[in-house]
């Protein structure tokens, strides 16, 4: 059997004729650039977060620069986000010219550990960026109670967790702005790069699309120089197709996460933690085991796709190296680093293939 990692293929057969005909009716009405497609989808996403406001743009990383840039956060003040993360959320920040913070995860949920931020703020502290990683919710009530009594926006990296919740609040609905990817293998994935910013500040808001949209009001009134981040009305019209169907996938993800916990349980793997009222989205289903390299070898020899998200601590990739951190800064994502596998997780992901999976890595991983 061969399993691959993501499989955007089974999605585009299942949802063809829709898919097919939105992007054919882009193409008739020549409407590439704005217009009622990226407005329509802009409305429905911003529901779908609970949000009052969404604005579409180029990709993710422009998502958390933009919503930055838009709160002022610029050279000399200090950005706090997590050591384990997609560069992104870190080159986000730098794109600013603020300096980032990284502070360590949590060793239960993955995610920025709450219990490190207050000494990491200092008076140039602005903002934080938690990350909603692998589609498992930070803790935001917590963070925002921090963040409100220092004074502190908070901008969510919600690239990973479309539809995750806390205690039925939607991610996207804690900071004042969350950030979203549409890349292709996002659980809400556009056909080429594309993301959005979602706030419920009208003004911020406002901010934001002026940003991406060179500083303009209107045409050709520019008030200062923006960037040019958005999203194309091809995406748009996937994308309003494939929101349709987004919570059922969400469910068959939960599922399938399900059916993965149930059988791991009692092997050598550690399989996510799920937090009582928080909704995990899985984006992806990341396990430890203490054997990764040699597992994750024998997977692969048997037809099994598995990623490592992510292989190397931020702060201690080269990119960071003028921050002058040392081995044992960061000592949870540091030992994570070295045994967290990412197993295949779709939507389309049958209960045979999670078997094949499970009964394959029960085999190959040992404490
Ligand atoms: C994908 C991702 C991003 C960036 O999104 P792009 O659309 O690829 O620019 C940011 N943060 C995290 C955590 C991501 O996974």
């Amino acid at each position: 059997m061969k399993i691959p990692l993501v499989d955007l293929k089974r999605q585009y057969l299942g949802i063809k004729e829709e898919i097919d005909e939105a992007i054919a009716s882009v193409i008739a009405d020549t409407a590439f650039i704005g217009g009622k497609y990226v407005a329509s989808f802009e409305e429905a996403f911003a529901a779908f977060c609970s949000a009052k406001h969404c604005i579409g743009v180029g990709n993710g990383t422009d998502a958390i620069y933009i919503a930055l840039r838009a709160l002022g956060i610029t050279r000399g003040d200090e950005v706090i986000t997590v050591a384990n993360s997609f560069i992104a959320t870190s080159e986000a920040i730098g794109m600013t010219g603020a300096k980032v913070v990284f502070i360590d995860c949590d060793p239960q949920s993955y995610n920025i550990d709450v219990g490190k931020l207050r000494e990491a703020i200092t008076e140039r502290t602005k903002a934080i960026v938690p990350v909603h990683l692998y589609g498992m919710p930070a803790n935001m009530p917590l963070i925002r109670q921090i963040a409100d009594r220092h004074g502190i926006f908070i901008v969510e990296d919600a690239a990973q967790a479309h539809g995750a919740e806390i205690h039925g609040h939607r991610v996207g609905s804690f900071g004042h702005a969350a950030c979203f990817s549409f890349f292709p293998g996002k659980n809400l994935g556009a056909y080429g790069d594309a993301g959005a910013i979602v706030t419920s500040d009208e003004k911020l808001a406002r901010q934001c699309r002026m940003i991406a949209n060179h500083g303009r009001i209107q045409k050709y009134d520019h008030s200062f120089e923006g960037v040019n981040s958005r999203l194309d009305a091809l995406h748009a019209a996937i994308l309003s197709v494939k929101l349709k169907h987004l919570e059922a996938w969400t469910e068959h993800r939960r599922a399938i996460a399900s059916w993965y916990r149930n059988r791991l349980g009692s092997s050598h793997c550690v399989p996510p933690a799920e937090t009582e009222g928080f909704r995990h989205v899985y984006h992806l289903y990341v396990v430890r085991v203490k054997n990764r390299d040699a597992a994750q070898a024998g997977l692969h020899e048997r037809g099994i796709a598995t990623g490592i998200h992510y292989p190397c601590p931020l702060p201690h990739l080269s990119a960071y190296s003028h921050l002058g951190h040392a081995t044992g800064d960061f000592p949870v994502a540091e030992a994570f680093s070295k045994e967290i596998l990412s197993l295949p997780i779709y939507p389309e992901l049958t209960q045979a293939e999670v078997e094949y999976v499970c009964s394959n890595l029960e085999e190959l991983a040992s404490s």
